[in-house]
Parts: structure tokens; sequence; C-alpha cells
């Protein structure tokens, strides 16, 4: 895989112009016209002609047919942006108030330059590939828009990878690649609550029932569901992110609303957090005389990386980076990544890319200097396109 390797180095320059193209007309949510006809432009230019664009609002699927039989793989890129102004003073800065403030260009331009190595050793590929490039990802609706548009479907994919980039992760360092079997990323959900009770004067609680009281007595008992309801074993995060009652120091309003969100590690974690946090909203509004509605908006689940798939991606990326730069991300982030609702139904594997740790470049995801690291963006296209090349071949 040496060619594959000095293919992908060379190809550089051009993966560093497309994501500086992308990064420089940012699109956010689903409305992403630009973004999508700049992928078809390149995809039609490498001899793609199989493509569906406005596949839930502007996302787009291609297909590339190999000679061989074979399975069929999805590779899925994000293609969207955050609405927040950049700040980073690049000459290719944002031309809008929206930016790329995630690294979604970044993996616009490693899908690309993907394709293209792909495209350049068709006659290795066996199977079907279909590409898959997914709008709205930062409100986590685009994936299962996109399954509800049937991408799943005609071809059924067999399996499914993708890559994040940036520094999400601890572990591995620019010019490598981390993998982790099982969760990798958190489920990420909200909860919000309503306490209703009688309002009245300050003066005179015990002629009211006191909703800012329930809200109180409802968020220390949440601390309670990580401390004793979750497996020490297991992972969760229970926040309450606002907490809103009462106009003037001697009312006592009529409703309290509280907020927040959970993450987990599994499926049953996920659920009895959720669960716990009904019950003690209820029966604390119950104990104290009141009523409750709470709700819940549901995230991606715990993104779950498959055995199998992610074994043939430590064969495939150490086959063009070497098996010491292919490194076993040990802590999970508690971020989530709506890429879960693919893996959730296709087994898959999603990937670590890291781009953000060196000098200057080290702000957090959504901070508007975030920047990437450009010099290693064909490390994300030589080991996406190895692995679309080899997954099916035995060990
Ligand atoms: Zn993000
Ligand atoms: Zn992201």
């Amino acid at each position: 895989m040496a060619d594959l390797k000095e293919r992908a180095q060379a190809l550089n320059p051009q993966l560093v112009e497309w994501r500086r193209h992308v990064h420089h007309n940012p699109e956010i949510g689903f409305d992403t016209p630009e973004t999508e006809a700049f992928i078809v432009e390149r995809l039609r230019e490498m001899g793609i002609q199989d493509i569906r664009t406005g596949v839930a609002g502007h996302g787009l699927t291609a297909i590339i047919r190999g000679d061989k039989p074979g399975k069929v793989l999805g590779m899925r890129a994000d293609i969207d942006a955050l609405n927040m102004k950049e700040d980073t003073g690049l000459p290719f800065a944002s031309k809008n108030d929206y930016m790329h403030a995630c690294g979604h260009d970044a993996h616009v331009a490693m899908m690309l330059g993907a394709v293209k190595l792909i495209m350049e050793n068709r006659k290795d590929i066996s199977g079907t590939i279909k590409l898959i490039f997914q709008p709205s990802e930062e409100t986590g609706d685009g994936a299962p828009a996109m399954i509800e548009a049937g991408v799943l479907e005609d071809p059924a994919l067999d399996g499914i990878v993708g890559l994040h980039t940036g520094n999400l992760w601890k572990g591995p360092v620019e010019g490598q690649v981390g993998y982790r079997v099982g969760a990798i990323m958190a489920s990420a959900d909200w909860f919000y609550v309503t306490f209703t009770g009688k309002g009245g004067h300050g003066a005179t609680p015990h002629l009211t029932v006191d909703p800012i009281a329930m809200a109180c007595q409802a968020v220390s008992a949440m601390q309670m569901i990580v401390s004793r309801n979750t497996s020490p074993l297991s992972s969760a995060v229970v926040t309450v992110g606002t907490i809103n009652g009462g106009t003037a120091p001697n009312i006592i309003p009529p409703t309290c609303t509280i907020s927040g969100t959970t993450r987990t590690l599994d499926p049953e974690t996920r659920t009895m957090v959720l669960e716990r946090i009904k019950q003690i909203c209820e029966n604390v509004a119950q104990a104290m005389g009141g009523r409750v509605e709470v709700s819940f908006k549901y995230g991606p689940p715990p993104l779950m990386n498959d055995k199998g798939m992610t074994e043939k991606l430590i064969r495939a990326a150490g086959q063009v980076l070497g098996e010491d730069n292919v490194v076993e991300v040990v802590e999970p982030t508690m971020g989530g990544e709506d890429m879960a609702f693919f893996q959730e139904k296709v087994p898959g594997t999603f990937f670590f890319h890291p781009s953000g740790l060196s000098e200057g470049k080290t702000n957090p995801h959504h901070h508007p200097k975030f920047d990437v690291n450009e010099d290693v963006l064909w490390v994300g296209s030589a080991v996406l396109a190895n692995f679309a090349l080899t997954w099916q071949d035995e060990e």
C-alpha cells in the first residue's frame, strides 16, 4: 500500500484547496445547496455519474460500483457548519456569519480525496460503495432525515465508515488515527420539565403550592442518578442547564421550569437515566402537592463501533500509516455525534483523525478560532480509501 500512501500525500495540496473552498463558503443545517453543488461537481470530474441530490435538504449520495462482486459499504461525511462568526483571521476565513468550527470542511475534503484514490484503483473495488454527504450533523437531525429518505436502502448497506477530525479525543496525535471498539461517543438527549403549583404571596407560603421548591428538590435528587443508579463501571452525565421561575422576591410563582441534557455510553444506561428523571420529577411534584410535565428531545444514541468493522479499520489504517500510527482511543468522549443513528442500523466504525493538536491550532471545537492542521488531510483520505478497497478481504 506504499503507492496509496504516496498518492494520498501527493494529493494533499488539492485537499487543502477543497477544504479552503468549503471553509470560505460555510452553510448550516439542511440548507447547504452550494456545498452540495461543489461536491457534485467534484464527483462528476472524477467520473461518478450515479448521484442523487436533494436527499434530506441538500444532502447527497453517490454510487460507485466495482467490477468484482461484493458487499455494499457506506462512507459518510458530514458537511454542515455552525451558526457562529469566525475569528481566525485566515485568508480563506468564512465569507458570511457561519463558520466551519468543527472540521466538517476537512471531512468533505478528505472524503473527496478518498473518492479520488478509490477511482484511481477502480479495478480493486469489490461490490459497491455508497458515498453519503450528510447535512445538519450539528443539530443531530441530519442522519435520521437521511435514513428516512432511504439512504440505507437501494442498495442496502452491509457496513458503514466515517471519521471525525480535530482534537476531541486523547491518545493519538497528528499523522495517526484513533480507533475504539464499542462506544466512542455518547448519547445526547435533552429534558424539559415544568412544575406547576399554586402561586401566591411570599408571606403566606402555607396558602400556596411552591413550584420553585419542587424544582430545587428535583435538581438535588437528580444528582443521585449518577451516584446511586448508574453502575460504577458505566458512565453518565445529568446536567441541568436552565432553571426559571418567579418574578419578584415576595411572590410565589405558579410555575417553574428546568431543562438539561444527559449523556451515556450504552443504551441500557441511557434508558435508565431518562426514566429516573421522569420518576423523580413526578414523585417530587406529587409529594409536594403539585403537578409536573416532563418531555424529552431524543438526540443520537451512543455511537457504538462494531468489533469486526473496527478490526478491519485497524488493518487498513496500519497498511498505509504503519501499525504504530493506529492508536486505541482509551476514553470515549461524552459529546454526541449523529453518525450513531447510522451505526445503530448498520455495523460500522467511526475513527478519529487528529488535526487540531499542533501549536496555534489547539482551540476547542465550536470556538471562533478553531482550525485544523491541513498537513495531515491526506491521512484521512488514505485510510478511508484503503478501508473501502480492503474491508472485504479475508484475514
Ligand atoms: Zn461540532
Ligand atoms: Zn462535528
